[in-house]
């Protein structure tokens, strides 16, 4: 489908970062084709396809100096968008070069974020305020995310952000003020807001083989390939986390847009319809050859997770999602497969609901046998319909009496045998796993995720574990200093990313070998317990229905 950039058919409201002292009044889409075109890539304001299919953006390259980029046709650039003036190159293979010129970094302030409230109600707002307010603390608050409609049904994922009323230009100052505040106060699910006070900005350079000219976009400009045909773009780099150093050559379809990140270096843009978008998606997210329901409720999951996510992440980055683990890993096209590509086809438009809500989808990928509440997770997540629940058609007996230390040895050396993830022919490595890390690895990691140095490693201490056992907070024990690390993400990254915070321990002469359960988050749908229950012969409806309990699958466009 070609991705072409006409506004908003059916409408879209943003509330984009507005500080939220009173709620403002939702505004029609503006129209942006004639304006800064940077604008619009920092608003959550939708374009429709001619189709009505929403179109996203998704940054598949940052902080970059140069970006090689090739069609096998004649290229258009467009320094406004679709409608505005445009240059037309090439005409077999183009092959160009983009760089940044005059480039500046975004302003961003840090605030610490305390909470996150749907942003629906004014109840909850004013309750969150008032406890915060009465802890002590002075509070701000600030509201992201969007409210959108689609044939009658409101998909609204706009959220309150409670913040203490302070904020920092450095983004480690910021964490550490945030670090000391959750462990005062107990919070498992410390965030920072960033605050965009002014957007990254500079010059984009395009030189094309064969041609002598420079061509030269103030802020952006927007590449089409020719009908049928898509962009590759040369060297992308794999997320920085796990594939440090990898890069591979990535086609997209739809359009690329060249402008500044958010550290003023050269980023990548792809703007793409979203079912296409999904074609690109799911493959990247589960196993091609699990079985056809899995598939289904993976393309569902997956949809409902990206609208989810629209407004609520990268508000200081010119893009919606971004193409790695953080929000849905996304290759490009070559990774598209027949049958995922059907399995997002025959569940076109459908996302999951809970009552007239539009669920967060999240899923990872193994639970361990249970999976985890939402809240326990992320601020703002403490939904209905995202509290853990056993992955098994009955209960978990080693959490009978509750979630203790005894329990979760219990669960984790002694796995429930009949748990869907246990079950599924994929995933092995995933359901249960042992790593063993050296002290200095943990002093080391423990530094680089919280900046403290602890002297020598002596322990740990486990200040929290939500109901899949999965840790909330971690205690970490130094000859010269003692630190709590939390929510779970920061608690495996700091022990050389841990498959899961489901974990117990052995101490060894100058190590720890580490024994867990799951691997990620484990909120929402198991993606390997989706494939243990559509091998036993289970629909995508009920594999949805069992992980985001209460819910119904909409078809909306
Ligand atoms: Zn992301
Ligand atoms: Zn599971």
């Amino acid at each position: 489908m070609k991705n072409t950039l006409v506004l908003a058919v059916l409408f879209s409201f943003s509330f984009h970062a507005v500080p939220a002292g009173g709620f403002e009044d939702a505004r029609p889409g503006e129209d942006f084709t004639r304006k800064d075109r940077t604008e619009l890539l920092f608003s959550t304001k939708f374009q429709f396809t001619p189709e009505n299919v929403p179109v996203v953006t998704v940054g598949v390259v940052e902080d970059e100096k140069e970006i090689a980029f090739l069609s096998e046709g004649p290229l258009v650039f467009m320094s406004e968008g679709e409608g505005g003036p445009s240059v037309r190159v090439g005409r077999g293979r183009t092959e160009c070069i983009a760089t940044m010129d005059d480039s500046r970094p975004a302003v961003i302030r840090y605030w610490p974020a305390l909470e996150r409230v749907p942003a629906r109600e004014l109840g909850p707002v004013r309750e969150a305020r008032n406890r915060w307010t009465q802890a002590g603390l002075s509070v701000n608050t600030f509201e992201q995310g969007s409210v959108f409609g689609f044939y009658g049904r409101i998909l609204d994922n706009r959220r309150v952000v409670v913040v203490e009323d302070v904020s920092f230009e450095d983004r480690a100052a910021a964490q550490a003020h945030l670090d000391e505040l959750a462990a005062t106060h107990g919070i498992d699910t410390p965030e920072l807001y960033e605050e965009v006070i002014r957007r990254p900005d500079g010059r984009v350079r395009v030189r094309c083989l064969g041609h002598e000219a420079t061509m030269e976009f103030p802020g952006m400009v927007v590449v089409n390939p020719s009908a049928g045909k898509f962009i590759r773009i040369r060297n992308v780099a794999f997320h920085k986390l796990y594939n440090e150093g990898k890069r591979e050559d990535r086609s997209y379809r739809g359009s690329i847009i060249f402008t500044a990140d958010r550290n003023g270096r050269l980023a990548a843009v792809n703007s793409v319809d979203a079912e296409t978008l999904l074609k690109g998606l799911v493959p990247s997210e589960i196993y091609n050859d699990a079985p056809m329901e899995a598939l289904k409720a993976q393309a569902v999951v997956a949809r409902g997770e990206l609208f989810a996510k629209l407004g609520n992440r990268h508000t200081a980055d010119p893009y919606m999602v971004c193409a790695d683990v953080h929000c849905q890993a996304y290759r490009g096209m070559e990774r598209e497969n027949e049958r995922t590509s059907l399995a997002v086809e025959e569940t076109a438009g459908m996302m999951a609901f809970f009552k007239d809500e539009l669920v967060d989808s999240v899923y990872s990928s193994s639970c361990g046998g249970h999976s985890e509440s939402g809240a326990n997770v992320w601020q703002g997540s403490n939904h209905e319909y995202l509290v853990g629940v056993p992955d098994a058609a009955g209960q978990v007996k080693a959490f009978a009496r509750g979630v203790t230390e005894e329990s979760v040895r219990e669960f984790i050396m002694n796995p429930p045998k009949d748990s869907w993830c246990g079950k599924s022919r994929f995933g092995k490595s995933a359901f249960r796993w042992t790593r063993t890390l050296t002290d200095n690895e943990i002093v080391a990691g423990v530094k680089k995720i919280t900046g403290t140095d602890i002297g020598q490693f002596k322990g740990f201490e486990v200040m929290g574990r939500g109901v899949s056992g999965r840790m909330t907070r971690l205690k970490v024990i130094g000859t010269q200093a003692t630190v709590e690390i939390a929510p779970e993400l920061r608690i495996r990254q700091a022990l050389g990313s841990l498959k899961s915070s489901t974990f117990v321990w052995n101490r060894g002469n100058g190590s720890v070998t580490f024994t867990g359960a799951g691997f990620g988050h484990g909120v929402g749908m198991c993606q390997n317990g989706a494939i243990g229950m559509a091998d036993a012969g289970r629909t995508y409806q009920q594999i949805l229905g069992h992980y985001y309990s209460g819910s119904e699958v909409v078809k909306i466009y």
